[in-house]
Parts: C-alpha cells; sequence; structure tokens
C-alpha cells in the first residue's frame, strides 16, 4: 500500500523513464567493493584472488562483484583490509570531496564507514578524520571497520553533529553529509526499508538532513567544500533538500559534480526552490547501482571565519610523557613510533595524529578512538592491541608472513595457534601476502593467536 505512493510519484516524476531508470525490484541489488589505498597493492592483489570483479564506472577504485554465489566477506584479504563491501553507486560521493593528504576531514553520518574508508584513503595518512555517528551501536561497529581498514589518523566520535560544530566551528576543509533517509535505493537490499517506507517518514527524513546540513555548514571553513549524499530518491530530501539549503545560505554555491557517470539531478525535484539542479548527479537503479543523490557546495573565501581551533596561536600543548613501557615496546618492534604523540587515558595508550588539536579533546565531545590504541598499560606491562598491527604490522620488525594459499592462514583466522616459520621469539604481526592480520606472540617455535574473539571465523 505504501510502496503505492513511491511508485506513483516516480512515475509522476520520471514519465516514460521510469521503466528504465528504476527496474525491477524483485532483481538481485548490485554488489560491489572497494579497494583500500592505504594497503600498498591492494589493487593487483584483489584482481588476482579470485573473485569475479567488473570496474565500477561510479568510483576508480571501486568493482561490481559479478559472482552473486562468491562470499567476500569471508575472504583474508577483507578481515586485511585490502577492500571494504560497498555498494557500487555508495563509493561515487566521497571522492567528490577531492581530499588531499594533509586536509581536514568531517564524515557527519559515517557508519558502518564506507565512505569514512574512501576519505581516509585521500587523506594517505596525513591531516585528520572526524568520523561521526549518531547511533552507539553504529559507531562501534565504524570503529571496528576503521580499525580493519588500518586507519591511523580518524578521531572516531558518537556525537550530534549540532555539538561537534559548537566545538569545531570553522575547522573543516572538508565536510561529507551522507544523510540517513528514507531509503529508496536500499528497497532491494533490505527489504526492511521497503516495509518501513511511507510519506511521513520522508518528511522527517527531510527534516533531520536540513538540521545535519546546518551544523556542517557551521563546521566548515571559509574556502571549503561540502558533499551531501543520500541513497534515496525522494525530491525534499535530494534536490529539494539542496535547494532549501542554497536559499538559506548565500555563503555557498553550488558546483558541478564534474562526473559523467549517472545523470544529472531533476529540475522537477526542486520542490520550488531555485538552483540548477543539472549540476547535481544521481546515480538510477538502471545505472548499475541501487541508487544514489549527490550535491557539491563550496564555501566562499569570504564567508565570515568563526573561530578556527588549531588556526592562529596555537595552544600550548603539554607534551606527554613517554610512558617507558612503550618506549621498550617501540623500540623493539616500530622504531618509527617511538617519538610519536601519544596520550594515556585509563590504562591505555593512544597515538594522536600529529594533526588532531587538542581542542578535539578537550571540547567535552564523546571521543571512542582517538588515533590509534596502542595497547594497555597493566601490573608493570605493556599490552600490544590490535589495532597498533592492523595500521603498522607490515613494518613491525618482526613479522610472520603468510600467503593465501598457505593453510596456516585460515588457522589463523580461527584463532588457532600457528606455526612459527618467519618471525623470532617475541610479539610479531600477522600478514598475508604483505598485508596486516593482526598480532600473535612467539614462543617454542609457535605463534601465540591474538586475534580478538569477535574476529575469528567459526572452526
Ligand atoms: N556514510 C555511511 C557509509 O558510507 O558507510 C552511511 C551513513 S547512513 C546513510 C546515515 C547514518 O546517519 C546512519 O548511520 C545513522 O545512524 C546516522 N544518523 C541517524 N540520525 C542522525 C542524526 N540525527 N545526525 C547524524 N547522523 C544520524
Amino acid at each position: 500500500m505504501e510502496l503505492e505512493y513511491f511508485t506513483s510519484r516516480e512515475k509522476a516524476l520520471l514519465g516514460e523513464r521510469y521503466e528504465a531508470l528504476h527496474t525491477p525490484l524483485t532483481e538481485a541489488p548490485a554488489r560491489g567493493l572497494t579497494l583500500n589505498g592505504l594497503r600498498p597493492g591492494a589493487r593487483a592483489a584483489v584482481e588476482g584472488c579470485g573473485l569475479a570483479l567488473a570496474p565500477s564506472p561510479f568510483c576508480r577504485e571501486g568493482y561490481r562483484l559479478t559472482d552473486p554465489s562468491q562470499r567476500p566477506g569471508l575472504h583474508p584479504y577483507h578481515k586485511a583490509g585490502v577492500y571494504y563491501l560497498q555498494e557500487p553507486s555508495a563509493s561515487a560521493p566521497a571522492p567528490l570531496l577531492g581530499v588531499e593528504p594533509g586536509c581536514r576531514v568531517l564524515d557527519l553520518c559515517a557508519a558502518p564507514g564506507g565512505k569514512s574508508s574512501q576519505l581516509a584513503s585521500a587523506l594517505a595518512g596525513q591531516g585528520l578524520l572526524v568520523s561521526n555517528e549518531y547511533d552507539p551501536a553504529r559507531a562501534a561497529v565504524l570503529r571496528g571497520n576503521l580499525e580493519r581498514m588500518g586507519v591511523p589518523n580518524a578521531l572516531v566520535l558518537n556525537e550530534t553533529p549540532d555539538h561537534i560544530a559548537r566545538a569545531l566551528p570553522g575547522f573543516f576543509d572538508r565536510v561529507l553529509v551522507d544523510a540517513p533517509c528514507s531509503g529508496e535505493g536500499m528497497f532491494r537490499k533490505e527489504p526492511q526499508a521497503m516495509a518501513q517506507h511511507n510519506p511521513g517518514l520522508v518528511a522527517q527524513c527531510a527534516r533531520r538532513g536540513a538540521e545535519i546540513l546546518e551544523a556542517a555548514a557551521r563546521c566548515l571553513a571559509p574556502g571549503s567544500r561540502l558533499v551531501y549524499s543520500t541513497c534515496t530518491f525522494a525530491p525534499e530530501e535530494d534536490e529539494g533538500q539542496i535547494g532549501r539549503f542554497l536559499s538559506l545560505h548565500p555563503e555557498f554555491r553550488l558546483e558541478d559534480c564534474g562526473v559523467s557517470f549517472g545523470s544529472p539531478g531533476e529540475q522537477n525535484r526542486l520542490c520550488g526552490y531555485e538552483a540548477d539542479a543539472s549540476l547535481m548527479r544521481r546515480i538510477w537503479p538502471g545505472q548499475g547501482g541501487e541508487g544514489h543523490f549527490m550535491a557539491c557546495l563550496s564555501k566562499s573565501p569570504d564567508a565570515p571565519a568563526g573561530a578556527r581551533p588549531g588556526k592562529g596561536r596555537p595552544k600550548r600543548e603539554k607534551p606527554a610523557r613517554t610512558p617507558p613501557l612503550w618506549a621498550e615496546f617501540a623500540g623493539r618492534y616500530f622504531p618509527f613510533l617511538e617519538k610519536a604523540r601519544v596520550l594515556e587515558a585509563g590504562g591505555r595508550l593512544y597515538i594522536l595524529p600529529p594533526a588532531l588539536p587538542a581542542e578535539a579533546l578537550a571540547g567535552g565531545l564523546h571521543v571512542i578512538r582517538a588515533g590509534v590504541l596502542a595497547g594497555s598499560l597493566s601490573k608493570g606491562r605493556f599490552e600490544p592491541d590490535h589495532h597498533l598491527f592492523m595500521v603498522w604490522g607490515a613494518r613491525c620488525q618482526n613479522r610472520e608472513e603468510l600467503t593465501l594459499d598457505d593453510e596456516r592462514t585460515a588457522a589463523f583466522l580461527r584463532g588457532e595457534e600457528i606455526e612459527a616459520k618467519t618471525a623470532a621469539a617475541g610479539y610479531c604481526g600477522v600478514l598475508v601476502d604483505g598485508f596486516a592480520l593482526g598480532f600473535g606472540k612467539v614462543s617454542g617455535g609457535k605463534v601465540k593467536n591474538h586475534l580478538p574473539k569477535a574476529l575469528r571465523n567459526l572452526k
């Protein structure tokens, strides 16, 4: 009954294009993966690992998965963060932000983390990614995914967008708003999205998206860039949302998305606002993905700057004491981290991104991960953490090197002890074809398995 609202609205707006753009909801959904730029050699490894792939038109790092019987989520390369499973059209918005190494980037609606992973890849470990998720359970999933992808420079928050805008006004060079939406592009992937859909939900999502955009506008520095995206087709959440935002914010300008995939935005979806919808971009289900809408906006360089934390006179940060146990551990296994900026909190040791200003930690924000969790200090010992090895395991001085066809790889992923062949006694990074899988501790010729229990495959 409610689907009637969706189909009649789309037929009225699209006319005879409806059949071609909205392929039948009974068809299998498109599946895809996106390479992790933080894993050198990812492309050659993925292209040669037996997965059936076709290049994606929506993103240079994206592929379509063409064999529905394959389960790429169980592949060791997935565990090693070599790729992220991402529906092909969902990979389109993040590259539009034009993130470069060194940028300050905010992903306001980030879980489960597909687009944050792409933004982290573009940063190449330099600058800062603030990756926020409003829902606490989803924020934990986001943290886990960024850990798997080996991201070294993220501040993961569980916050409201408004609170972030209060704490870090005018701080960011790039902001992504991948808004919580009515999910009309999820109908084939998640039947629940179809069951819950109704006009009231569309109106509610449009209001919430508008609030998030307001917060995003406050977070942005003059001369910065905003990308707004949804996986819905509803006019009020897409072209109409952007038209409304532009009517309230003369300091923002709509930019051309500068891509040739998909189709331009639709002028008859502006909900009465004035804007050039052809500068916006859509991907329809009939174009090889489940559906996405995206728009790029720039904030005028002449917009009032606001108080930009970390710019101007730097706040003097008390240099943190390097705990001797960490210094000893880093000196033996990760000498390049000996002088890294660290934070000790609650018995845990974090390696902070150099670009993280003190204000971001002091602003009362709910931080669920700051930089890299190196390990814990307790009872006179330093115990390293999985996160440390997922980020820098390939550079650990002691490594157990596995390959895809080595049966020890599957055994390690099941949480079993494996024979040590390349690592000496002590902690070691465990790698598959050079990609970090986790860590272990060698003693008596065996690698004791330290893969977190929640990440182990069933025996
Ligand atoms: N960008 C993500 C990715 O690529 O993996 C997908 C994000 S999803 C479309 C939108 C997210 O916004 C959801 O995780 C949802 O929990 C979150 N959200 C819900 N309400 C929110 C709010 N009021 N403010 C910010 N985010 C919210």
